[in-house]
C-alpha cells in the first residue's frame, strides 16, 4: 500500500519506519520548511525504547542521552517521599531515555531518509484536509507561498500534533485544547550532576511543581545538560500554545526563589539557562473514534495529554508499533485501522484521564495536603504501601509493567 503520514515528529516518523518495514510505501509530509532540532527534553520510557530497539535505532539514541538511573519525588521543601528506580535499572530490557527532543526526532528523520529515500520525507505541505473514496485517499496540502498540492494514497495516518488539521475536519465543534489553568517554563542549563548524575526528580506539589533530569552525559568541564521544568498556576491563559514561544524568567522565577535545597540549588539552575520556553498545560478529551474509513488519527493528534509521566513521545511510539501490528494481521485497511484504534484508544484514554488527576505526581499532592510544613519521617504521612501502589497502578495503566512486576 502507499501510505501517507501527516507530520514528520515523533509519532509520524516511527510510523514511518514501522509501515516501510512492513513493505509499504510511505510518504511523510511534513508543516515546516526545515525539520530543526526543537523543543527541550523528552522521555522515552522502556516500552517505547524496546520499540526503537528493535528498529535499530536505540543504541546511536543512547549515545548522546542519558539513562536515566532513578526518579524521586520530593516535597517544595525538598524532603524525599519517594524514589524508585528507572529503565535497566528497574529490571527491564531497555534504558528509560532521557534525551533532547531534536536528538529523538534527528535520529527518527536520518533513519527515515536512510531507509526510504530523501524523497519520503516532503517538508513545507501543512496538510489541511482529505477526502477518501472507496479505495483511497487524496490529501490536500498547504505550500507557504498559499498555493496547494494534492497527494493520493491508500491510506492516511494523521499524526499531525497538538493541532491536528484532521482531526479538526472530523471533529469540527470541538474548538482548542483545554487549558489546564498551569504554565511550564521549560528550559536547558549546563550544571553540575546533582544527586546520582542520573536522577529524574520532581519537586512541590500540583500548584508549584519543579522537575529536572540530565539530559546528556557530564562533559570535560565537570558540567551536564540539565532539561527543567517549571510549573505554576496562571488562571487565564494569555496566548495559544506554542512549542517555540520564549518564556520571562520574572514572571516564575521568583515563586522559586528560595529553592535552594542540600541537594539541588533551583534558582540557579533555572538562571544558568540559556533561554527559556513558555507552555501552557493543555490536553482535549478523548475522542470517540480516531478512524474514519481509511484515515485515522496517531500520537498528540490522537490524546493530547498533560506531560505528567513523561508519556507524550512514548505513547506516539507505541500508537505507531500498534498501527504496524494491526496493518500486517487484518485483511483490509479498514480493518486494521478499526483493530488498531480498538487496542489503543481506550488504553490512552485512561492516560489521559489519570494525568489530570496528576498520575504518580498525586504522592506529591498528598505530600503537601497532609503535611504542607514539611515531616520528620516520611512514614509519617502516608501508610504502608500506599507509595508503592501510587507507582506501580500508574505504571501498569501506561503499559510499563506488568501487573504484578513490582510483587517480585
Ligand atoms: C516544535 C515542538 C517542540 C516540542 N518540544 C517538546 C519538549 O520540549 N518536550 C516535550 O515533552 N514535548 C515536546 N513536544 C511535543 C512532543 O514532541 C509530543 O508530545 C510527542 O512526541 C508526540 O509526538 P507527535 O509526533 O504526536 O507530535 P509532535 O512531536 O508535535 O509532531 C507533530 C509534527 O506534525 C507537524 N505538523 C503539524 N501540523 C501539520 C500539518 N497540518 N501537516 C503536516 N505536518 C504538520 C509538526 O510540525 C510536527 O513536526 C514538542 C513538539 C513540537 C512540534
Amino acid at each position: 500500500m502507499r501510505v501517507i503520514v501527516a507530520g514528520g515528529g515523533i509519532g509520524g516518523l516511527t510510523s514511518a519506519l514501522c509501515l516501510h518495514r512492513l513493505g509499504h510505501e510511505v510518504i511523510v509530509l511534513e508543516a515546516a520548511d526545515v525539520i530543526r532540532p526543537l523543543g527541550v527534553g523528552i522521555n522515552l520510557l522502556p516500552h517505547a525504547g524496546e520499540i526503537l530497539a528493535d528498529l535499530g535505532l536505540l543504541s546511536a539514541l543512547e549515545a548522546g542521552a542519558m539513562a536515566t538511573r532513578e526518579l524521586v519525588y520530593f516535597n517544595r521543601h525538598g524532603q524525599r517521599i519517594w524514589s524508585e528506580p528507572r529503565g535497566r535499572y528497574a529490571g527491564h530490557a531497555t534504558p528509560q531515555l532521557s534525551l533532547h527532543r531534536g536528538h529523538l526526532q534527528l535520529g527518527l528523520l536520518r533513519a527515515v531518509r536512510a531507509q526510504l529515500g530523501d524523497s519520503k520525507v516532503v517538508t513545507a505541505h501543512r496538510v489541511t484536509q482529505v477526502d477518501q473514496g472507496a479505495s483511497g485517499v487524496r490529501v490536500t496540502a498547504e505550500w507557504p507561498d498559499g498555493s496547494t498540492a494534492e497527494v493520493e494514497g491508500d491510506l492516511l495516518i494523521a499524526a499531525d500534533g497538538i493541532h491536528s488539521r484532521i482531526r479538526a475536519q472530523f471533529y469540527p465543534d470541538e474548538g482548542p485544547p483545554a487549558y489546564s489553568g498551569r504554565v511550564l517554563w521549560r528550559g536547558i542549563s549546563y550544571s553540575r550532576p546533582f544527586l546520582t548524575g542520573a536522577s529524574m526528580i520532581m519537586a512541590g506539589h500540583q500548584n508549584q511543581k519543579f522537575v529536572c533530569y540530565p539530559i546528556g552525559p557530564v562533559r570535560a568541564d565537570g558540567f551536564q545538560p540539565i532539561n527543567w521544568i517549571a510549573e505554576l498556576p496562571v488562571p487565564q491563559m494569555l496566548q495559544r500554545e506554542d512549542w517555540n514561544r520564549p518564556g520571562v524568567l520574572d514572571d516564575f522565577l521568583p515563586r522559586f526563589e528560595r529553592w535552594t535545597f542540600d541537594w539541588l540549588d533551583v534558582p540557579a539552575l533555572i538562571r544558568s539557562a540559556d533561554a527559556v520556553f513558555e507552555f501552557p498545560m493543555v490536553d482535549r478529551d478523548p475522542l470517540p473514534g480516531w478512524t474514519h474509513g481509511r484515515v485515522t488519527l496517531l500520537g498528540d493528534a490522537a490524546h493530547p495529554m498533560y506531560p505528567v509521566g513523561s508519556n507524550g513521545a512514548s505513547q506516539a511510539i507505541l500508537d505507531a508499533d500498534a498501527l504496524g501490528r494491526a496493518l500486517s494481521r487484518e485483511a483490509s485497511p479498514e480493518a486494521a485501522l478499526a483493530a488498531y484504534e480498538g487496542h489503543r484508544l481506550a488504553a490512552t484514554a485512561a492516560i489521559v484521564g489519570a494525568n489530570r488527576g496528576n498520575g504518580p505526581e498525586q504522592c506529591m499532592q498528598l505530600a503537601e495536603e497532609r503535611a504542607p510544613q514539611g515531616f520528620g519521617r516520611v512514614e509519617e504521612v502516608f501508610a504502608a504501601g500506599e507509595l508503592e501502589a501510587i507507582s506501580k497502578s500508574y505504571q501498569v495503566l501506561t503499559g510499563l509493567q506488568r501487573p504484578d512486576a513490582l510483587d517480585r
